[in-house]
Parts: structure tokens; C-alpha cells; sequence
């Protein structure tokens, strides 16, 4: 999507440790119109495919999947990284190593919010080594959910997250696709 290439090329900022920062318009600073825009290249890459909710992880996914949601016509789920008194009765819980923190944290939703039925749209804003979307497939599937696809914003195509769900039949559609990076440098696939 080019929009979101040329806003990752004048705002993005590459840190050390393969990090890109996009905190002027997606991490901190939230351009709404252009995650508008991004919802409605997700829904017309997935139309047709009947997903019935979307599910992300807090925090960075929740603003895009709403707004994609709008488009969709459906709801979002999150996934939350912590048991608080918002979340009770049953929960699916599984394993989602952070990448930008470098913990392991135990992502859990209420079983009222994911169904045998549902057809999920997995939303997030960046895939880098995979583990938030295997953390959502691995929530999916206990719930006996079926995966249609995953969006992501942002794919830095030169870690193995992508080619790892792809290899494992999860149709994944990045809006912006690195190959490469570093500071003051970035190149798109
Ligand atoms: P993964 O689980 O695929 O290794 O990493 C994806 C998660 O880590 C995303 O939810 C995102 O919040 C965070 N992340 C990974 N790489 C980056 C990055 O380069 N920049 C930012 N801002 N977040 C990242």
C-alpha cells in the first residue's frame, strides 16, 4: 500500500536492534484517516471470505482493527497480556513472546468472545519473528475458531515470522513489506 510505504519513508525511524519506530502516525500519534484507509485495502483483499470478528492484541492493534472493523462490519476481540478485573470467568490463555520487549507474555481472551463458529481476521501492526500471531492462532484454535487470515500493517520481511505462517497455510496480507533496513535506510519488498 503505498500511502503507508511513504509514511514509514519520511516518518519512520529505524533503531537499533531492527526496530522501526513509527510512533508519528501508528504506535503513539494514531493517524486515523490512514488506518481508514488500511481497513479498506484489508477488506477488499479479504471480501468474500465471511469473517465474522477480528482479533488483535492490546495495545498497538487495537486502534487499526478498529477501524478495519468499521469496514468489516464486525467486532473486535482483543487479546489482553494480563489477567485484570475486566476479564472473568473462563479464559483460552497461550505463550506470545514480545519482540519489542523481549518477555514472554500469557495473552488471554474470554471464552464468551471466541466460538466454534467464528471466521477471524487476525489484525496487528507489525509481524517480525510471528509469535503475537501465533499467540492469536494458538487462542483460535483452543476455541475451535477458524483462522481466514491474518493483516498486518507493517511485515519486516527479513525475519522469519512471515515465511513461518505462511508455511503453515495462514494467508497473511502486509500492507508494507520491508527487506531491509537500518538508520536512515529503509528498503521495501
Ligand atoms: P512478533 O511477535 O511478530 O515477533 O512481533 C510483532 C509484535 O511486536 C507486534 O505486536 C509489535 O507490537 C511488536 N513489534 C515487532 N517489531 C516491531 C518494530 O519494528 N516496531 C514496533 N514499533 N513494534 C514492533
Amino acid at each position: 500500500m503505498r500511502e503507508l510505504e511513504e509514511r514509514i519513508r519520511r516518518e519512520g525511524i529505524v533503531e537499533d536492534g531492527d526496530v522501526l519506530k513509527v510512533d508519528a502516525f501508528l504506535n503513539h500519534q494514531m493517524d486515523v484517516a490512514l488506518f481508514e484507509a488500511m481497513g479498506r485495502e484489508w477488506a477488499r483483499l479479504f471480501a468474500g471470505e465471511e469473517i465474522n470478528k477480528l482479533l488483535t492484541i492490546e495495545a498497538s492493534g487495537i486502534g487499526i482493527a478498529c477501524l478495519a472493523a468499521r469496514q468489516f462490519g464486525v467486532p473486535v476481540v482483543f487479546a489482553k497480556k494480563s489477567r485484570t478485573r475486566n476479564i472473568s470467568g473462563d479464559v483460552y490463555q497461550a505463550e506470545a513472546p514480545s519482540f519489542t520487549h523481549g518477555t514472554v507474555n500469557t495473552v488471554m481472551v474470554s471464552k464468551r468472545f471466541l466460538l466454534p463458529t467464528d471466521r477471524l481476521l487476525l489484525i496487528d501492526d507489525f509481524l517480525a519473528n510471528g509469535g503475537a500471531l501465533e499467540g492469536l492462532i494458538a487462542l483460535a484454535d483452543q476455541a475451535g475458531a477458524t483462522v481466514v487470515g491474518a493483516g498486518v500493517a507493517i511485515e519486516k520481511a527479513f525475519q522469519p515470522g512471515g515465511d513461518r505462517l505462511r508455511a503453515r497455510g495462514v494467508r497473511v496480507e502486509a500492507l508494507a513489506r520491508i527487506k531491509a533496513m537500518s538508520p536512515g535506510h529503509i528498503e521495501f519488498c
